[in-house]
């Protein structure tokens, strides 16, 4: 799954950063694409010869490690075959020293944090804008010397070799870290390296991406080939789906699977917004008996997660095969919504004595059916997808959606996942989320549901002693799901949505809402 036959990259002006493994690697991505630029990541021990097109640019990351260690990571040298401008950032800059006379060794101080760039050549177009500016510091080694055939064209307090350029070719080196938004001019750098000196166009717009998507899945499937996926009723396989859609229109085959613990009309809900509203080939397999037939008996968290994905991938193979479509073709190709933080995790680069780790979503469909996988956002980030999706046509309550496990309520279910349970679930999570919407917080919270917990309490209701469950509410607010904190809402909103879920669902007797954040608790219950 390298990139060499990624056709996003020759569709588009495309820059391409090499990663030596530094945390902030993807960042440059990002940045780059706030511009209308693409780019896109590759593992810094990528041969060029494989790559399949041509960048525009190159830009080198910085890395962990020191270019002078033994298994230090070298970058290809037919980069500078190439004849495109490349710019090497921290390890990126030292690495470009290393090949260029070896002037790097251990400085005696580390420096990590803000620092003052002083441009010397004003003139110099990657530069243009940003002189006296704070740029970010994070690193231990230093250039001893200039590499042969470099100059010096920008300084700071501590560095003296802070901003290189070849004397003729367009090779530049930087210490700072301009991803970073502690430099505070970095992305106007980013910019000046792809628009200035590279000359990409800044075309990169999700409305050009439709477009040029859409040819693509035509070409690669071809006249008569026919595609099935999975819904889930998530942005991500519904944006996935209607792309899928516009270019094959029903030779694509959705298939949404009601395992019994989806949300409460969830099944109704999706085949209401998917086939009525967006026109999508949506079939809906009611295999909830089939699921809670297996559930039975089951405490264990990571025994349910277990079940839930094998009895998934049974069902769907099996009405797979039911899918016959009218002109007898069979059905070739398996469409996912992976997105592009998953590939990144799954090419970035972790170090000489590390395999890297790809990713097997669909591991067990893919070898069962001898499916072809086709994965159209694969190269967007999620907010690139939730574009998409508003440009589709879809909802803004969908594309903004939380997101919801695949194992569903079977895990917000404490204990054993019985349908009277997941009832009581469901219609708990069902009150606190409309209550969430009527308050216009939805969009605020990152995620919010109801758990049912197997425990019982004593309450009163009409004089009449009961002893029924309890519903935990949570809600958190997180940009990345890694840390996460806990809501904090008004008093009189947890009033209310306690006092009507008490009152309007049998089996409840209290609510309490869950004040922990992640870490140490995770957002979901099991
Ligand atoms: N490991 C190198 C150093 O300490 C590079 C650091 C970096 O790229 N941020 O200098």
């Amino acid at each position: 799954m390298s990139g060499s036959a990624d056709p996003v990259s020759a569709a588009f002006d495309t820059i391409l950063v090499l990663d030596f493994g530094s945390q902030y690697s993807h960042l440059i991505t990002r940045r780059l694409r706030e511009f209308n630029i693409y780019a896109e990541m590759l593992p810094c021990t990528q041969k060029i010869s494989e790559l399949g097109w041509t960048p525009k640019g190159i830009i080198m990351s910085g890395g962990p490690y020191s270019v002078y260690a033994e298994d230090a990571p070298h970058v290809d040298h037919d980069v500078f075959k190439l004849g495109v401008p490349i710019l090497g950032i921290c390890y990126g800059m030292q690495e470009l020293a290393w090949i260029n006379g070896k002037q790097v060794h251990r400085g005696e101080k580390r420096e990590y944090g803000p620092s003052k760039l002083h441009v010397l050549d004003n003139t110099n177009p990657l530069f243009e804008g940003i002189d006296n500016s704070t740029v970010w510091m994070s690193h231990g080694d230093k250039l001893n010397g200039l590499p042969t055939g470099f100059k010096v064209i920008a300084i700071s307090d501590n560095s003296p070799f802070c901003g290189i350029v070849h004397e003729s070719d367009p090779i530049y080196g930087i210490q700072f870290h301009p991803e970073v938004t502690h430099s505070t001019m970095g992305k106007v750098l980013l910019k000046n390296f792809a628009v200035n000196l590279c000359h990409a166009a800044q075309n990169w717009t999700m409305e050009n991406f439709i477009e040029k998507e859409i040819t693509r899945i035509r070409e690669l499937v071809g006249p008569t080939a026919e595609v099935i996926g999975a819904v889930s009723g998530g942005v991500d396989s519904t944006v996935a789906s209607k792309l899928m859609t516009e270019a094959i229109g029903d030779r694509f085959h959705a298939i949404l699977v009601d395992n019994g613990v989806l949300r409460l009309n969830e099944a109704a809900t999706v085949k209401k917004t998917l086939v009525d509203g967006l026109g999508i080939n949506l079939t809906v397999i009611d295999a909830s008996e089939e699921f809670l037939t297996k559930l039975k008996g089951v405490t264990d968290p990571e025994k349910k997660r277990k079940i839930i994905g094998n009895t998934f991938i049974h069902v769907f193979e099996r009405e797979a095969e039911n899918i016959k479509p009218k002109d007898g073709q069979e059905i070739q190709y398996l469409l996912q919504g992976t997105l592009y933080p998953d590939v990144i995790e799954s090419i970035s680069f972790k170090g000489p004595s590390q395999t890297i780790k790809t990713h097997h979503n669909v591991g067990g469909l893919l070898e069962d059916m001898k499916l072809k996988l086709i994965e159209p956002l694969r190269e967007l980030f999620k907010d690139e997808v939730r574009h998409l999706g508003e440009l589709l046509g879809i909802s803004h309550e969908l594309v903004w959606r939380h997101p919801f496990p695949g194992p569903g309520i079977a895990i917000r279910v404490l204990g054993e996942v019985t349908k009277s349970q997941v009832e009581i679930a469901r219609k708990a999570d069902y009150i606190y989320i409309e209550e969430i919407r009527k308050a216009g917080l939805y969009d605020k919270i990152s995620q919010a549901f109801a758990c049912l917990l197997p425990v019982k309490s004593v309450g009163v209701m009409g004089d009449q002693r009961t002893y029924e469950q309890v519903i935990a509410l949570r809600a958190i607010e997180t940009t990345d799901f890694m840390t996460a904190d806990w809501y904090p809402f008004e008093h009189s909103f947890l009033k209310n949505v306690a006092s009507r879920i008490v009152n309007e669902v049998d089996g409840v007797a209290r609510v309490t809402y869950d004040i922990t954040s992640k870490p140490p608790a995770t957002v979901e219950w099991e």
